[in-house]
């Protein structure tokens, strides 16, 4: 199983809107293979098909610590959510930053596996929040898109001087 390049911010292909699964295949069983791989290689819990340049709607995620807690979810959509919490939250896409956004505390989830069986999951703590974050990457959202402005002029100045230090 290859990695995969991670796409990194401001690449335009994380602003894009994933489109619906519909083919169930190999090719897909691999992409999500390959994507589980990738996000593991790279210490990360989560990772949406965006990150990697590809424009459907799957997302990986594992917040086990042993990395045995893999779930793939294709196509999902948040049909129930409750609560709210804040969480620090960093993304593979955005390397070395981290900031605190709102997140719901529970949500419900439907998705399909990569066979296109239909599932639905009930999810809180750190599995939630982490969901929320994928199907925003599918959704062409950034954590950084949650941020109040003051938190986002500051991202920009942390941006700029990243720049000129490479
Ligand atoms: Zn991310």
């Amino acid at each position: 199983m290859p990695t995969l390049p991670i796409r990194i911010y401001p690449d335009p292909v994380l602003k894009q809107v994933a489109e619906k699964v519909t083919r169930f295949n190999d090719q897909l069983t691999s992409l999500a293979n390959d994507m589980a791989e990738t996000m593991y290689t790279a210490r990360g819990i989560g990772l949406a098909a965006n990150q990697v340049g590809v424009l459907q709607r799957i997302a990986i995620v594992d917040v086990g610590e042993e990395q045995n807690e893999r779930i793939d979810l294709v196509n999902p959509e948040i049909v129930w959510k409750e609560g709210a919490v804040p969480s620090e939250e960093g993304c593979l896409s955005i390397p070395d930053y981290r900031e605190t956004v709102r997140r719901n505390k529970e949500i419900v989830v439907q998705a399909q596996d990569t066979s296109g069986k239909e599932f639905e999951l009930k999810a809180e703590g750190l599995l939630a929040i982490c969901i929320q974050h994928e199907i925003d990457h599918l959704n062409g959202i950034l954590f950084i898109d949650h941020l109040s402005r003051l938190k986002r002029e500051l991202f920009k100045r942390w941006l700029k001087k990243r720049a000129s230090e490479d």
